[in-house]
Formats: C-alpha cells, sequence, structure tokens
C-alpha cells in the first residue's frame, strides 16, 4: 500500500508539470542520496561505519551539502528496508529468475 502511495503521488507530480501547474512538493530525501544510496548499497556502502559514511558522501554526493552520519544512517537503514521489501514481494511466489531461463 505505501508503494501505491508513493506511485500514485509521482504519477500526481508528473501530470502537475505536464500541465503547468507548478510547485510539486519537494521529496522528502535528497534525490542524490537516494541515488547514491541505490547504486552503493550492495557494493559495500552497507558495512561502512557512521563517519566513514559522512566521508564518502562529502566526496561523492554533488549536493553541495556537509553531511550528518546519523542522518546518512537512518536513511540507509530505510534504503536497505525499502529494497528488502522490493525483493520480497518481487521474489513471492516464485517469479524471480523465471525470465532468466533458457529453452
Ligand atoms: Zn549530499
Amino acid at each position: 500500500m505505501e508503494a501505491y502511495g508513493k506511485h500514485e503521488r509521482t504519477a500526481r507530480d508528473f501530470q502537475r508539470i505536464r500541465f503547468g501547474k507548478r510547485p510539486i512538493k519537494p521529496a522528502k530525501s535528497d534525490p542524490h542520496h537516494f541515488d547514491l544510496f541505490e547504486i552503493g548499497i550492495g557494493l559495500g556502502l552497507e558495512s561502512l561505519r557512521p563517519a566513514e559514511l559522512a566521508c564518502c558522501f562529502d566526496i561523492l554526493c554533488p549536493c553541495g551539502h556537509a553531511h550528518n552520519a546519523e542522518a546518512l544512517v537512518k536513511q540507509r537503514g530505510r534504503m536497505e528496508r525499502e529494497i528488502r521489501k522490493a525483493f520480497e514481494a518481487a521474489t513471492r511466489g516464485g517469479n524471480i529468475g523465471t525470465h532468466l531461463e533458457g529453452p
């Protein structure tokens, strides 16, 4: 249901932009942070200690702000839960990998 709500909001925001009805409500999280977590979780970002995580974002993130280690750790936890939920939904009923099987 939460995913449906997010999808619905994205579709509504798209229509507002499409028909010139701005402004749209900004997202709660920084899109650069979302992208870095999406790319980096699974490649080692999940195992960095808080200070290392903040240092990594200070180097890689284009948002232009100094990064708060505690806030990033919380955001990483939320992203890991969302990724886990998406994986569970995708694999429910044995759907994952069936498209990869050859003849
Ligand atoms: Zn940033």
